[in-house]
This record gives C-alpha cells, sequence and structure tokens, in this order.
C-alpha cells in the first residue's frame, strides 16, 4: 500500500464464511448474491469471483451496466437485472446473456419486438409488485401478463418475483399482506416447477423464520450487515468492510483556536491534534464533522471541526499517537471496533448507504 495513504481493507476468508454460513441456513434454496452499487461498496468482480467459487448460484445487478461489467470480468454465474431497461438496451441485455426482469406489459412488448425483428430469444423474470410501490405490475394484471408472456415464443421465464417493502419491521401488517399477495397470484397462475420464485431478501431472513421460495436474493447479510443489529441466529456472520489510514500530520494548538473550515470546532485547550487523510471526496460523510470517532493506538478519538474533501483532523491529546500511526474508520483496532451500524446511526442513515457512498478513490485490499 505504499502508493496509498487510505485503504478499505475487505476480508475475504470471513466472506466465505459468511456464504457458508447463509447456505446452511437457506438449505436447498438458491443463493442469489446482489452485487449492485460496486457489490455493495466491496468491489464488484472480486466479489463477483468469490461468489462464483464459492458456488453462489446467482448473481444480482441493478443495471445493465453492471452486468455488462461482470460479463466482461469472464462471470459465469446468471446474472439478473433487477432494475429496468429501456428499448435501445435491450440488445445488450440478450447479447450479454442478462435475465431482464419484466415489471409491465410496456416492458413485455419492447423485448418481444425486439426478439421478433431479430430473431432472438431472452430470459426473463416476472416482477410482482405486492406493495413495495417501485417497479412490478400490479397482481391483478399480472395474471394476464403472464399468461401472455407464457404464449410468446421469445420469452424463456426464468423467474418471479416480489420484494417487500417493510421487512426489517417484523411486526408490519403489509408484510404478511404482500406475502399473502404473492402467494395467491402463484397459486391463480401455477407456474412451471421449474420456475424459480423469489421474495426473500436479508430483512425477509432475518425476520421471518419460513417459506423462503426457491431464491433468497441477498446483499446486506453476505457482507455482514443490515439496517439494524443482526439478529442472534447469525450472530457469526460478520462485516467484512474495514477503512484504515495513517496519521499523517500532528500539531500542538493552544487553547482558543479554530480548527477546519467554518471553525466549527475552537479548541478548549492546549491540544494535541492529528490529521487523516481522508474526507468526504473518498466517501466518508461530512455529517460525522465533530460527532464521529476514530480509533488510533487502541483508543477512540473525537473527530474535531469540520470533515473536509481530503481530510480531518482528530482530538489525540490523551494519547501519544503521532504520524505514521495506523487509524482505523471502520472496523477493529485491538480489542475496540467502529461498526458500520455506529457510522450509519451518526449520520442518521442506514448501514446500506454508509458502504454505497465509499467510491474508487480508497483502492480495496483484499485480505485471504
Ligand atoms: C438490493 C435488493 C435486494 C437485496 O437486499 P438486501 O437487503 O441487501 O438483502 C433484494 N431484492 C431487490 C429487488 C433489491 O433491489
Amino acid at each position: 500500500m505504499l502508493n496509498y495513504s487510505s485503504w478499505i481493507e475487505v476480508d475475504l476468508k470471513q466472506f466465505r464464511k459468511n456464504i457458508l454460513l447463509i447456505k446452511s441456513y437457506i438449505k436447498d434454496a438458491f443463493f442469489c448474491l446482489c452485487v449492485k452499487a460496486n457489490a455493495y461498496g466491496h468491489g464488484l468482480i472480486e466479489i463477483a469471483k468469490v461468489a462464483e467459487n464459492e458456488k453462489v448460484d446467482y448473481l444480482a445487478v441493478a443495471n445493465l451496466m453492471e452486468g455488462i461489467k461482470l460479463r466482461e470480468a469472464n462471470i459465469k454465474l446468471p446474472i439478473l437485472v433487477l432494475g429496468t431497461f429501456h428499448d435501445d438496451q435491450i440488445k445488450d441485455l440478450i447479447d450479454y446473456d442478462l435475465e431482464i426482469t419484466i415489471s409491465s406489459y410496456f416492458k413485455a412488448k419492447l423485448v418481444q419486438d425486439y426478439c421478433t425483428k431479430y430473431n432472438k430469444k431472452c430470459k426473463i423474470h416476472l416482477k410482482v409488485d405486492t406493495g413495495m410501490g417501485r417497479i412490478g405490475v400490479k397482481p391483478t394484471t399480472a395474471i394476464s401478463l403472464y399468461k401472455y408472456i407464457k404464449d410468446q415464443k421469445c420469452f424463456i421465464i426464468k423467474g418471479i418475483y416480489s420484494h417487500l417493502a417493510c421487512a426489517d419491521q417484523k411486526e408490519h401488517p403489509i408484510n404478511n399482506i404482500q406475502i399473502k399477495i404473492f402467494d395467491d397470484f402463484l397459486n391463480k397462475i401455477k407456474p412451471d416447477k421449474s420456475t424459480i420464485l423469489h421474495i426473500a431478501n436479508t430483512a425477509y431472513l432475518c425476520n421471518f423464520e419460513n417459506d423462503l421460495k426457491d431464491m433468497v436474493r441477498l446483499g446486506a447479510l453476505p457482507f455482514g450487515c443490515y439496517s439494524k443489529d443482526l439478529p442472534k441466529k447469525f450472530e457469526n456472520i460478520k462485516s467484512i468492510f474495514s477503512v484504515k489510514s495513517k496519521v499523517s500530520y500532528f500539531k500542538v494548538v493552544e487553547k482558543d483556536k479554530g480548527i477546519s473550515y467554518g471553525y466549527s470546532f475552537i479548541t478548549k485547550a492546549k491540544s494535541q491534534i492529528v490529521t487523516i487523510p481522508v474526507g468526504y471526496g473518498d466517501g466518508y460523510s461530512r455529517s460525522l464533522s465533530n460527532i464521529g470517532s476514530v480509533l488510533i493506538r487502541g483508543k477512540k478519538h473525537p473527530i474535531i471541526g469540520t470533515i473536509c474533501m481530503d481530510q480531518f483532523m482528530v482530538d489525540v491529546s490523551n494519547t501519544d499517537a503521532y504520524i505514521g500511526d495506523e487509524v482505523v474508520l471502520i472496523g477493529r483496532q485491538k480489542d475496540k471496533e467502529i461498526t458500520i451500524k455506529e457510522i450509519a446511526d451518526e449520520c442518521k442513515t442506514i448501514s446500506y448507504e454508509i458502504l454505497c457512498l465509499f467510491n474508487e478513490r480508497l483502492p480495496r485490499v483484499y485480505i485471504d
């Protein structure tokens, strides 16, 4: 890491463990790993390669471009594109052997027209909106749409799926309503045995014990996170994401001196202050200004002043921290840990967003 002063460590050993633990939990259901948004910040291609080696069954991405990147990296697993598409993307979706989400008659006809014109077939999953209110055909229309696509020669129906809106709130009444709407729909259409039915995400696995259907679509859980703390049954599934840096500057500052942009922090006493070469330009949220903390020499130290694009300051008055010391922004140091969940709480968001904020400016280092 000589060329970098700050970096992200991804623990592939633990990732493999997480995958094995999930496999044993889901038994014979297929495991679809969601690698959208750069595999939740962990690195699209590297994560997909491990997934392929570990015999995960499916990958899911949000859009065409993410699918193309996987195919160009020679990933052979089936890839489901969860989002929608425009007519000028159909050619590549088919040529790159990506499985298309059909979420309306309109979208079905776009694909059908293309396939008829160029004599192609395509693999699809029918998306039913049982209550998420995002994309997906209404359950009432879904019956006729299903019959329609079944009659067209160009469609290979690989799956039928839906997505829960409030699965992280165990007691929310919409959960069972959505599940029932999906089940009623499936009972009416009686899909072929080979059609993969799927509805479960991380929150579903955390909160519901039964009926995982034929496949689970998981992003957060394999990366050891969730919008809340993981339940006891997943206690051995751990985060694999750390953010690390090295102290780049040290100074002693007198009492009553302003630190960083806007002087949102004024020293209350003579202080020892260090600078860390990470900022919101890397994806370390500016909301952590004067709120977050980091680990240096096995202790937590507060961030002081506004986080800049490339650097921020930390008060280390209680330690003799110095230039070159390892800094942990997320992850473990000695017996202390700063979790993604803690950072998310401090930023008033969820762990998912914290992971996605980290861009390519910090290199990913894979520990194996
Ligand atoms: C992202 C996504 C998932 C995975 O959600 P997690 O909470 O990360 O497990 C599943 N299904 C759909 C449709 C998604 O967009």
